[in-house]
């Protein structure tokens, strides 16, 4: 498929034309865009409100991997991205001149019960041999007490700690501010403009302001709100394709060292950032009236933050925020040519861990629009695996 239009963003009266539109200005969206504005073609980026405001303009930010046994094309998928990412990131701060807050901090986690452990020393040679050590140097050990004394408490692990080396944590505005400024001069961003309704035989989209856009192909990076535009031009219920399930953070100022690693326990995250900050999260919601209120599901977890690490005990509260996390229907990314649609292509769905692989969404979501196909995307990603 050829998609390379003559003139950037050309206007003939009052109708744009680029040789891909994509709808969303997320880290997915953003991502999308900076690929296909680096092969040369023209994009026009819309989005409903502005660059960032949704899921990804959230305060966690933590890139942990998926567990090291039952290793599997989506764990590896994953993996790589991880291993990529602080490359790309550090490209983009190159470029931009702007920082994003990114560390490969590691990630401690405690161990609460007997078989945990036994679990997770068998995991050492697992991650070993899947994240290749002897290469990577990323490691997974497991020992009996934090290398860091109270971080977290010695007592929330009475059976020890893992400590593994290939977590990094990420400030998701820096990182969604940066990738917003790459695209200064390379591609053109519309915000308060959402995707209203558009054809896939003719690729003509119509913006909520009224903007006619021809476009060569659509990438529908919309987030949650995704399954709601699938819905609409597919005719199926959106649910069909998935669902948002919100999640409450909290940024306190805890004048801890930035350096410290992430600790995740039992759903729990506390992700040590830049100038003695800590984010800590999050609820995972499937019912909800308010997609973006805070309530005391948070004060829960501030609290259970705060017990698993006591450093944490009378922190400020500087941010309580929620968002909406698009899972697909199956739980991983969906990404691919709508079946019956040929110029949109889905790009969504990463849910808890679309940060550490949205540039690799990305490539994959580009790929389709290009060429159709994507050979290394994970069958368990593609919509026709979702809709089974
Ligand atoms: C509380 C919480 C904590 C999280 N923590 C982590 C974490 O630690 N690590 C991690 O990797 N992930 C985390 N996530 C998940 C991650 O934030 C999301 O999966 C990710 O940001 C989704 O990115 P996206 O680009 O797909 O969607 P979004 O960031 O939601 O972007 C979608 C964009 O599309 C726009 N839009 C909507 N409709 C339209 C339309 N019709 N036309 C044009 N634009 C439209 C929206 O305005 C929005 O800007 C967390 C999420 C939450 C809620």
């Amino acid at each position: 498929m050829t998609l390379k239009n003559t003139q950037p963003y050309t206007t003939n009266r009052d109708r744009l034309s680029c040789d891909l539109l994509v709808a969303g200005a997320g880290v997915v969206g953003l991502w999308t865009a900076r690929l296909a504005a680096a092969r040369g073609l023209n994009v026009i980026v819309l989005d409903a409100r502005a660059a960032g405001s949704g899921a990804s303009g959230g305060l966690l930010g933590a890139l942990m991997p998926h567990m090291p046994e039952r290793w599997n094309p989506k764990k590896q998928f994953q993996f790589e991205a991880l291993a990529s990412l602080e490359n790309e990131v550090r490209k983009l701060e190159a470029e931009t001149g702007l920082g994003c807050g990114y560390r490969r901090c590691g990630r401690i986690i405690p161990l609460i019960k007997p078989h945990h452990r036994d679990l997770a020393v068998e995991r050492i040679e697992a991650a070993e041999n899947v994240w290749d050590s002897a290469q990577t140097g990323y490691a997974w050990a497991v020992s009996d007490s934090p290398e860091e004394a109270g971080w977290p408490d010695a007592a929330s692990g009475p059976n020890g700690f893992v400590h593994e080396t290939l977590s990094a944590r990420v400030s998701p505005r820096n990182y969604m501010a940066a990738l917003k400024a790459s695209l200064d001069s390379k591609a053109r961003i519309v915000e308060s403009d959402g995707l209203l309704s558009f054809e896939d035989r003719s690729a003509r989209v119509t913006t909520a302001s009224g903007t006619p856009i021809d476009a060569g192909h659509i990438v529908l990076a919309a987030g949650h709100e995704t399954f709601e535009l699938l819905g609409r031009l597919t005719g199926r219920p959106p649910a069909d394709y998935g669902k948002p399930v919100k999640g409450q953070t909290a940024l306190l100022d805890a004048d801890i060292d930035a350096d410290l690693p992430l600790v995740f326990s039992d759903g729990t995250y506390v992700v040590p950032h830049a100038a003695g900050t800590v984010a800590v999260g999050s609820t995972s919601e499937t019912d909800f009236e308010d997609g973006h209120g805070t309530d005391e599901k948070l004060d829960d977890v501030i609290a259970k933050a705060s017990r698993l690490c006591p450093a944490l005990e009378g922190a400020r509260v500087l941010e309580r925020w929620a968002g909406l996390r698009p899972k697909a229907v199956r739980r991983d990314p969906m990404i691919g040519v709508v079946p019956g649609c040929k110029r949109t292509t889905v790009a969504t769905g990463g849910f808890k861990i679309t940060f550490g692989i949205a540039h690799k969404m990305a490539a994959c979501a580009l790929d389709f629009a290009l060429d159709d196909q994507c050979p290394s995307l994970p069958e368990s990603f593609t919509i026709d695996a979702h809709l089974r």
